[in-house]
């Protein structure tokens, strides 16, 4: 029997795996799911792989073909933390099959965080253009741009089983010690930063923005607005009444499921170990387009509206962009 309880850097996170009953609900919003048709590369396989003693070894090809999209979470009717989950196989599997690399800290100081920051993530931090237009919009309300290539960089080497160095945690904690809120583009940040920071109020890139007045008017009924989907679902309770109200005010589509789940296209799956299974983007656009009519796909994910760029004769825009 694996020994994993899903204890996340002391965090006490139980996944809760011993309750799942094989009900299957999770595959139905799992991209790999709906591009693969193989139970066990789903949350389903690997929680009752594990019940029937099963380790991280055996459940590689299924770890790595996860994007943690986290849409399996909220549906789970026993409650299952299945990103928790997933997350905390990919560091056992990873320090299983050594060497056991711990992440260190880049050459990077850290700056001290007061107040309200804005985290833009890596993604948006190689488009300069789009990185100024969402602090114009952010200053005025007193977010301040925080240097934050050193927190991407462990984003990225933790959703490859990489377990952060415990002293750069305590100081990248401390480092937030004045910080008040903290909006972050990369929505797999979330879950952690709340872990790691309970006073700190945590939140997305495109809720901020969508509590502007002329961001909310900027909507089209006929826009198709993709939420991105690892923040959504890391706060699914809140957001899912906020989102929906949007909707009514708007008038426009969002990318939810029947579950009211956002569909993910994956596009910022940075898992890097090699797998046989990936799932495949722009696949998951098309499917997300077809059936939706719409002229424009409005975007929170920088990683998502590169890839909707790829299909053609429709306009992408990035949320930032709503408004000059
Ligand atoms: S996190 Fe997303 S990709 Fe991974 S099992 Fe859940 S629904 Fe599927
Ligand atoms: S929805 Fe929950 S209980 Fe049902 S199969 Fe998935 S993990 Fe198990």
């Amino acid at each position: 029997m694996t020994e994993t309880g899903t204890e996340l850097f002391n965090d006490k996170i139980k996944s809760g795996y011993e309750n799942c009953t094989g009900c299957g609900v999770c595959m139905l919003t799992c991209p790999v799911w709906r591009q693969t048709r193989d139970i066990m590369l789903t949350t389903c396989g690997r929680t009752r792989a594990l019940q029937n003693g099963d380790g991280p070894q055996d459940l590689r090809d299924s770890l790595t073909a996860c994007v943690l999209c986290g849409s399996c979470g909220p549906v789970c009717p026993a409650g299952v933390d299945t990103v928790g989950l997933t997350t905390e196989l990919r560091m056992e599997l990873a320090e299983k099959t050594g060497p056991a690399p711990a992440c260190h800290a880049p050459n990077v100081v850290h700056g001290k965080a007061s107040g309200k920051v804005f985290f833009p993530g890596s993604a948006m931090r190689k488009d300069d253009r789009l990185l100024r237009r969402a602090l114009r919009l952010l200053e005025p309300d007193g977010a301040g741009l925080y240097e934050d290539a050193e927190i991407s960089d462990m984003a990225g080497k933790m959703e490859a089983g990489i377990r952060p160095d415990p002293e750069w945690f305590k100081d990248f904690v401390s480092s937030m010690a004045g910080a008040a809120e903290i909006i972050a583009a990369d929505g797999f940040l979330h879950r952690h930063l709340r872990q790691w920071l309970p006073g700190v109020r945590v939140t997305g890139l495109g809720e901020t923005l969508l509590r502007r007045p002329d961001i909310k008017k900027a909507l089209k009924a006929t826009d198709l607005y993709m939420i991105e989907a690892r923040g959504y679902h890391a706060d699914y309770g809140r957001l899912v009444n906020f989102y929906d109200r949007m909707r009514l005010e708007t008038g426009c589509r969002l990318n939810t499921s029947l579950q009211r789940t956002a569909i993910p296209t994956g596009a910022a799956n940075r898992q890097n170990r090699p797998g046989p299974v990936r799932v495949d983007a722009e696949e998951q656009a098309r499917w997300i387009l077809d059936k939706r009519k719409t002229d424009r796909v409005v975007a929170e994910a920088v990683e998502d509206m590169k890839i909707f760029k790829k299909m053609p004769g429709i306009e992408v825009i990035h949320v930032a962009e709503l408004v000059n």
